[in-house]
């Protein structure tokens, strides 16, 4: 899977973001970057603000304050609906595939910014490849899909607008052991082929597996940061935040 345009300036950059509901404070001003090709975990429990985070630099729900930037682009007011078109792709919680259009369909909602053309093809093919699953059951509604092969389908669609960082909201959620491997095979192929990755996970296999580096959010704010290497060994971690 090619990521974007190679660009050495695709650097994601969050600046003092914070959002509020109503009152409450779910994320204060909090910080990070992600690297080119880099991947970047954010753990914690629940109602920590990771979900919170992940919505608010899509531009899902509103900040309270904060700055977004990909390399040199300035994404702070772009609109959720056109953060695809700078190369931000979306896994969102809960998969959200529409289940009355076929698998395919699907997919190609994902790429619904680019005219068809032979690389909206070829990035099916890749699709395809990275999830044969999916290449079998292309005409299926996606609504009789199995939840790991929506899943699949859900990530496959992100990928389709070509995106240079993939951001994920708990992809392992209600899957087999065994899925979680799959996807965590999958996001290490993503990682291989240049792909950034911004991953909010409760699953301590997917996470630490699949990054490099991990936020640990507590009550709306950055309680810790490290690599994954170190951070899996923690045993504060372990406990506190992943309840193992
Ligand atoms: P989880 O792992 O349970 O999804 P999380 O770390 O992703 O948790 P968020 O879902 O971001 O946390 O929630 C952060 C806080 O904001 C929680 O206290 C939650 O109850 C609150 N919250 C989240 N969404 C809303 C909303 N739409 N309206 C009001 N409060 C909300």
């Amino acid at each position: 899977m090619k990521a974007g345009t190679a660009d050495a300036a695709r650097t994601l950059k969050v600046e003092d973001l914070s959002v509020h509901y109503g009152g409450v404070c779910a994320v204060r001003s909090i910080g990070f970057t992600v690297e080119p090709g880099e991947s970047v975990g954010i753990i914690g429990a629940n109602g920590a603000g990771k979900t919170s985070t992940l919505k608010a630099l899509m531009g899902l729900v509103p900040r309270s304050g904060g700055r977004i930037r990909l390399g040199d682009r300035d994404l702070t007011r772009v609109r959720a609906r056109d953060m695809v078109r700078h190369g931000i792709g979306y896994v969102p919680e809960g998969r959200h595939v529409f289940p009355g259009l076929p698998a395919e369909k699907n997919l190609l909602l994902g790429a619904y910014s680019k005219p068809w053309d032979k690389e909206t093809q070829r990035q099916l093919d890749e699709v395809y490849a990275l999830f044969p699953v999916l290449a079998e059951m292309r005409d299926r509604l996606a609504g009789a899909l199995s939840g790991g092969q929506q899943q699949m389908l859900s990530i496959g669609r992100a990928l389709m607008s070509r995106p240079r960082l993939l951001v994920l909201d708990e992809p392992s959620m209600g899957l087999s052991p065994i899925l979680v491997g799959s996807i965590l095979d999958v996001l290490l192929k993503l990682r291989e082929e240049g792909l950034s990755l911004l991953l909010v996970e409760q699953n301590a296999k997917l996470t630490f597996g699949a990054t490099s580096h991990c936020l640990v959010m507590e009550n709306g704010e950055v309680a810790m940061t490290g690599s994954s290497a170190d951070l899996r060994h923690d045993s504060r971690v372990r406990e506190v935040y992943l309840g193992l």
